[in-house]
């Protein structure tokens, strides 16, 4: 008998294996939320769930090499398909033999299908149900979009799970702007899954939206549940909403889709917010937020996240955490790390790095460990009870600044998604 409790392990049993590339199997349930401790299986491995995603826009988690990846644990990478289309070019990628061969990981890999970035660029030229045409943010060149060419470029790079083109809603906007992206995401959704080059190669999760409407958003999970997709990536979250409406409009999606398959929340998050997720049926993470803090100085730790420049680490010779298995920890210590962040050396970076995606992987794995051992409900009040979330105003004070800087709130620029 296959345990599959075990991350490494599935089934053996071929009656037992999935029929399309990605299979998904629930091990445990927490009794008191939603959470739940899965395996998910792709062409490239297999994936244990929860489970939180680095982001490699261009083809490379910044700063870290594959291996210092696998040696943190990730076990799944997401890639931009946008950034990868203007650079280097999906047929330039398929000429090396597609992503995995090109970045060097033979692990799984996840690509977004450039809606995200589009929408939120303000390079946006043209929207009808046709497709979107839209500027490069590189040179200018007119780029066009449809559900079937997204296709057929995530083809080309080939990662194990493809999304398909959506239309993310702004945010705010009025009703009838949800219900209309909305609607076209559906009708997007139906046009990706006929247009798949790659079926038995490449999963296709379905993107339900519904903007911060919770009756659209129930809709729309229902709507794209019903369809023969692999799994789902919750899209239009965490475009500058307060956690708790954004919270409440998982609660409206997530009844809704079904329960067997693996479920994605795109873009998010923090730590805080992967325990948030994972109660409320999560299974899959990715965000830019662990490692672009963690270049800027800010590591996670149980307590919160600190900034590794401040005078306080200055002279601490033990590791910055002394529960963190990273190798950073390992091998560094704390006043060495705010030696190199203050002076920025390249060193720091990686480092830095290694350290907050080490900490997320390792949350997702404690999490799992959790529900497995049927005590979910405990983990997710003790960590809360110590960890100290950046605070709303810091987050504020922080958005301010950007937009004095740039002009647009940071979750709304293809920043937030891609880095
Ligand atoms: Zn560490």
């Amino acid at each position: 008998m296959t345990d599959l409790t075990s991350p490494d392990t599935y089934p053996t049993d071929s009656t037992m294996r999935p029929k399309g590339p990605i299979g998904f199997t629930i091990v445990a349930r927490d009794p008191q939320s939603l959470a739940r401790a899965g395996v998910m299986t792709t062409p490239h491995g297999t994936v244990p769930t929860p489970m939180f995603m680095p982001v490699g826009t261009q083809a490379s988690v910044k700063a870290l090499t594959p291996e210092d990846l696998q040696l943190l644990g990730a076990r799944i990478i997401l890639s931009n398909t946008y950034h990868l289309l203007l650079r280097p070019g999906p047929e330039l990628v398929e000429r090396f033999g597609g992503l995995h061969s090109f970045m060097g990981w033979d692990g799984p890999i996840l690509t977004d299908s450039g809606g995200f970035q589009v929408f939120s660029l303000g390079h946006l030229r043209a929207l009808n149900d046709d497709g979107v045409t839209f500027h490069s943010h590189l040179d200018g060149a007119r780029i066009q979009l449809d559900p079937e060419r997204v296709m057929r470029i995530e083809a080309q790079l080939g990662a194990d799970i493809i999304l398909p083109l959506d239309e993310c809603p702004p945010y705010p906007c009025d009703l009838a702007t949800m219900r209309a992206a909305t609607e076209r995401t559906h009708r997007w959704a139906e046009r990706a899954l006929a247009a798949r080059v790659r079926p038995t190669e490449q999963g296709l999760f379905g993107i339900p939206q519904g903007g911060m409407s919770a009756e659209l958003r129930a809709w729309s999970a229902a709507t794209i549940g019903a369809l023969p997709f692999d799994g789902f990536s919750i899209g239009g979250l965490s475009v500058g909403e307060s956690k708790d409406l954004m919270w409440s409009m998982l609660e409206a999606a997530i009844p809704e889709l079904p329960d067997g398959k693996p479920r994605h929340l795109l873009g998010v998050g923090s730590p805080e917010d992967l325990l948030a997720g994972v109660a409320r049926g999560i299974d899959l993470f990715d965000c830019v937020l662990p490692t672009r803090v963690a270049r800027n100085g800010g590591l996670f730790t149980d307590d919160g996240r600190v900034n590794i420049r401040t005078a306080r680490f200055r002279e601490q010779q033990g590791p910055l955490s002394d529960d963190c298995d990273c190798w950073t920890c390992q091998h560094f210590s704390a006043g060495y790390l705010h030696h190199l962040a203050r002076a920025q050396e390249l060193l720091y970076y990686r480092l830095g790095t290694i350290h907050n995606l080490r900490y997320m992987v390792r949350l997702a794995d404690r999490m799992r460990v959790a529900i497995l051992a049927g005590d979910f409900g405990t983990f997710h009040d003790t960590f809360l009870a110590r960890y100290r979330p950046a605070s709303a105003e810091k987050r504020e004070e922080q958005r301010q600044k950007w937009i004095i800087r740039h002009g647009a709130h940071p979750d709304r620029t293809p920043g937030e998604r891609s880095e």
